[in-house]
């Protein structure tokens, strides 16, 4: 099991976050390189910060739909961050225009970088959570790696 090597904070509030989102619920989706995603039930319009810091290498902002069907997977709002290390991290089903960086921004671990939504493959609204490694040529995915936040320990 492979775990990332980097410190992350959470991406969103944590009084923001409902019950079955602590720590990650079990989507159709989070399987094969998917594995180690997390999904945070939160309301549209939910703060979503840089869970660590460094340079936005990838964004989609256009997308007004989304639903529980695989026919969305390619219209989540998105935005992926590089870090150090060889890991990224991404933020997904983002409202419509719910970005506030650009591509190419060097961003803060905690800056404001979007609103949650519920754009793509989506059973409701939340966010999807990956930091990930061994990026696609586009650098809009890879393979997942683990991760653990100290705010969620109990
Ligand atoms: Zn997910």
């Amino acid at each position: 099991m492979a775990r990332a090597k980097l410190k992350y904070r959470l991406p969103l509030g944590k009084k923001v976050i409902s019950a079955w989102g602590k720590g990650g619920r079990e989507h159709p989706a989070h399987t094969g390189l998917l594995k180690h995603s997390l999904d945070f039930a939160c309301a549209v319009g939910s703060r979503i910060y840089a869970a660590q810091g460094s340079t936005v290498v990838w964004i989609k902002r256009d997308s007004r739909i989304g639903g529980p069907s695989k026919k969305f997977w390619l219209n989540g709002n998105r935005i992926v961050i590089a870090h150090r290390d060889g890991e990224y991290s991404a933020y997904e089903h983002l409202r419509y225009r719910g970005v506030v960086v650009r591509l190419g921004q060097r961003v803060r671990k905690g800056q404001l970088i979007g609103y949650s939504g519920n754009t793509g493959y989506s059973t409701g609204p939340h966010l999807h959570f990956e930091v990930f490694t061994k990026p696609s040529p586009d650098q809009s995915e890879g393979t997942t790696l683990q991760v653990t936040f100290p705010e969620l320990k109990r």
